[in-house]
């Protein structure tokens, strides 16, 4: 006998809870889904999404200046701020409604409000109504992350990358503080729409835990077109007089600023959950602990995505929630594979990587072969660009296969996306090398590489 109201209550419309819901309705299950906010959670209202969009925004302004070399010309362009921004919040507005559509058209049933558990099979969800108490056979916790500010004094004078999107006035002179994936992209991306930007990194290189290779040319080229990148820097405190913003550094000196961004990590959304009262074990930051099939230490509760703080990217989230689908109301038990996860950054020049860095490989295989090359894009040789682009591969020496592969250079993640593929599929070395490549492309250069760097 069906003794519960669902088959499946999730909490949190975000990336990972979305796909959850629908493909478990989709299947015939009984699913409610509460989310507090907007639906489309971080990835559509305040990341990838308007993060991408400003991205193009920002490469508009460069090719005005790369178009005089092939003959064009036209007056120096002017950034209209406001209706860059309006234009993103219609097109975000837009989206959310398709998240609602796909959702109802599925028959997942939608609740506008912050829920926490009340139970192993019990969520509380606070509407317009008042709190109501549903009880379903699974549940599922997809309630994502958010930035995490450091504690100085000051700190309150700075934004995050929620507050960046509609920042008004467009800030002439920003101080990035982190060199991770958000401080990166957002330095290249402001800059690239005009604005003064000096990007603070405490340690000694951007985007740690990427190859060495990669963080050193993409550190280069920033620099090269224009972002001041200090490495080994760190704020003191902030303080605001009017709009002005004065960041005061450890080493006494001082910057002034329109705005400052605070983009040093993400933590898990797990406040207000009831997690410690229902028996759900927690981890660094609150993280929920879950074993290979996204289960909590309560068996009928499911964690995934940013909450779970793994692999914090959509994909991953998307993925973690079909694997879990499948498992709940599927045949198999289907595990999601977290090898050979692809990854972009969207600085300019862009990032893009898959499988292991050169030293998590030679930790791993011990012999190494390693294809390099940079190279002069053949669109700079008109543009009067002096931007650069970077290729490594990196060969298992035993089995031949290649385990990692990286590029810093234009629309790097559309290159490694379909090579994410063949890596995968276990493809060689051997089977790069007797690949044709397609000319003239940047991708052709991974395989085109025959020489491995020295050791
Ligand atoms: P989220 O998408 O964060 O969704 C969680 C949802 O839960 C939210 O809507 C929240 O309102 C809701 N919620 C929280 N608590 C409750 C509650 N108690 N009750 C009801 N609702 C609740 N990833 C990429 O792959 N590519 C990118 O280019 C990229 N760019 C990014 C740029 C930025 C600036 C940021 C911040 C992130 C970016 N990411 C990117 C990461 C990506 O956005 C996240 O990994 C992804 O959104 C995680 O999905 P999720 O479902 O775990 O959580
Ligand atoms: P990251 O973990 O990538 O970077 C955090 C940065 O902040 C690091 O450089 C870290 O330095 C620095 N930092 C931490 N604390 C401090 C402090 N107190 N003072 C100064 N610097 C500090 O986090 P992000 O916030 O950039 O992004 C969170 C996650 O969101 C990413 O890991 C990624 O998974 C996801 N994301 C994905 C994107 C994509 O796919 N394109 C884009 C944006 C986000 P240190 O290295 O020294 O610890």
């Amino acid at each position: 006998m069906n003794t519960f109201e669902f088959d499946l209550a999730v909490i949190g419309g975000g990336s990972g809870g979305v796909r959850a819901a629908r493909m478990a309705a989709q299947r015939g299950a009984r699913v409610l889904l509460a989310e507090a906010g907007a639906l489309g959670g971080t990835c559509v209202n305040v990341g990838c999404i308007p993060k991408k969009l400003y991205s193009y925004a920002a490469h508009f302004g460069e090719a005005f200046t790369l178009a005089h070399g092939f003959g064009w010309d036209a007056p120096k362009p002017v950034l209209d701020w406001p209706r860059l921004k309006a234009n993103r919040a219609r097109e975000i507005t837009r989206l959310n409604g398709i998240y609602h559509d796909l959702l109802a058209n599925a028959g997942v049933q939608l609740v506008n409000g912050w829920a926490s558990l009340a139970g192993p099979h019990t969520v509380a969800v606070a509407g317009t109504g008042g709190a109501r108490h549903i009880t379903s056979r699974h549940i599922l916790v997809a309630t994502g992350g958010h930035p995490l500010v450091p504690d100085l004094p000051g700190a309150e004078h700075g934004v995050t990358s929620d507050g960046m999107f509609d920042l008004d006035p467009f800030p002439r002179r920003l101080v990035v503080v982190g060199g991770g994936y958000i401080a990166s992209e957002f330095a290249s991306i402001f800059h690239g729409l005009g604005a003064h930007v000096t990007q603070l990194v405490r340690g000694g290189h951007l985007l740690r835990g990427f190859d060495a290779d990669v963080s050193n040319f993409l550190a280069a080229e920033m620099r090269k077109a224009g972002v001041h990148l200090r490495i080994h820097t760190e704020v003191a405190a902030v303080t605001r007089q009017g709009d002005l913003r004065q960041v005061l550094l450890k080493d006494g000196s001082t910057l002034e600023a329109d705005a400052v961004l605070f983009a040093t990590g993400r933590v898990p959304n797990v406040a207000g959950l009831g997690l410690t009262a229902v028996g759900v074990a927690q981890g660094k930051d609150g993280a929920i602990v879950v074993d290979a099939h996204h289960q909590t230490s309560v068996p009928s509760i499911h964690a995934l995505g940013d909450v779970t703080a793994r692999l914090q990217l959509t994909p991953v989230a998307l993925g973690e929630a079909m694997a879990l689908v499948d498992r709940l109301l599927g045949t198999g038990a289907r595990r999601m594979d977290y090898d050979f996860v692809p990854t972009a950054v969207f600085t300019h020049p862009n990032v893009g990587t898959v499988g292991c860095t050169e030293a998590e490989a030679r930790a791993k295989f011990g012999a190494v072969a390693v294809f390099k090359t940079d190279f002069k894009p053949l669109m700079h040789t008109l543009s009067g660009s002096t931007e650069r682009t970077f290729m490594k591969l990196v060969v298992d020496r035993a089995s031949d296969r290649v385990v990692g592969l990286h590029m810093v250079g234009p629309d790097a993640g559309e290159v490694v996306q379909g090579f994410a593929v063949a890596m995968k599929a276990g493809a060689t070395k051997a089977v790069f090398d007797s690949t044709i490549g397609i000319h003239p492309t940047l991708a052709e250069e991974f395989v085109t590489m025959r020489t491995p760097v020295p050791d």
